[in-house]
């Protein structure tokens, strides 16, 4: 499906196998040329899909000239090797989106790490292996492609008549940046800002400097300051009422890391037992990749708790647990 949202500017909606069931690209239209924000997931009937919406604008992918890239998740990454491949276009996204890119596709160091992580977090190794597979299958997802510049923060870029702001904002993925129009007061939000649900959050397992739901709100708070009239984001329904989403999504944090807190005892407890408490009955309802997003938005806001004081981190045996502070 293709939707205009502003003059020569479109809406793609293509196909994705995870909850949503599907992911938006953005193309803006500049005579015969196109810049793409975001590329679809790589999965069956998904490039057929891009090039049957650009047709029917009296366009094809060899009309694309740019590639942005708001974050490197599979669902916003996955067809950007394929359209590049075809049309040559440039591919531009953050140096620190480019370094995620690079670690999904070490594979056997990706799997490593993450085997690690989970045992440490007090999974058993059947339990970890599932999430290794679901790990494999995110990574056989992610294809190579060239990029051609690194975004950088706040610059100004031009496409044909219309000039658009890079905003960096890390919190839903590492390197995440959103694209603004000024003149328009539009922004292209990718999963920063969701309309239905609050957009998840994961550790870097490689890089557990980074807090998540910290940035996360922090770049809220740069997105708050904009201008904006309109939010188009990766998922779901446009946006015009931005103030009153953010306060949603603040509200949703705040309620979720109390909740957590009050789970957290005298007792030790890991964030794998903390997972399975919360979940409890429903656990034969959950697949592997909802207990897979579960366990990392646990450990994202267990995380925020240590550093605040409010509990203690004790390691034991390679296992790490949390107690009240
Ligand atoms: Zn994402």
């Amino acid at each position: 499906m293709i939707t205009e949202i502003a003059e020569n500017f479109y809406r793609i909606t293509l196909p994705m196998p995870y909850r949503l069931r599907h992911v938006h690209a953005y193309a803006l239209v500049s005579g015969r040329d196109v810049a793409l924000f975001d590329a679809g997931m790589n999965m069956p009937g998904a490039y057929e899909k891009l090039e049957a919406d650009l047709a029917s604008i009296g366009l094809s992918v060899e009309s694309i000239r740019g590639i942005y890239i708001t974050h490197v998740h599979t669902d916003h990454c996955g067809l950007a090797g394929l359209v590049q491949k075809r049309s040559k276009a440039r591919l531009y996204l953050s140096e620190v989106a480019s370094q995620v890119h690079k670690h999904f596709r070490q594979t056997d160091y990706l799997l490593a790490q993450a085997r690690l992580f989970y045992t440490r977090h007090g999974m058993s190794s059947a339990e970890v292996e599932a999430i290794v597979e679901e790990i494999e299958d995110i990574s056989s997802h992610i294809p190579p492609f060239a990029v051609t510049a690194f975004l950088q923060e706040n610059e100004i870029r031009r496409f044909g008549s219309r000039s658009f702001e890079v905003i960096f904002t890390p919190g839903h993925a590492a390197g995440h940046v959103c694209f603004f129009f000024r003149e328009e007061g539009l922004l292209l939000a990718g999963d920063h800002i969701l309309p239905y649900i609050a957009p998840s959050l994961s550790p870097n397992i490689y890089d557990e400097i980074f807090q998540p739901l910290k940035s996360y709100l922090e770049s809220l708070g740069i997105i708050e300051k904009l201008p904006i009239t309109s939010v188009h984001p990766g998922h779901g329904n446009s946006l015009t009422e931005i103030d009153e989403r953010i306060e949603e999504i603040r509200t949703h944090h705040s309620l979720k890391k109390n909740g957590l807190l009050e789970r957290i005892s005298v007792r030790p407890k890991t964030i794998y037992a903390i997972c399975g408490e919360i979940i409890g009955s429903a656990a034969v309802r959950m697949d592997d990749w909802e207990k897979f997003m579960m366990f990392n938005e646990t450990y994202v806001y267990v995380q925020e708790l240590r550093r605040d004081g409010a509990i203690k981190e004790i390691t034991g045996n390679g296992v790490i647990s949390f107690t009240a502070a």
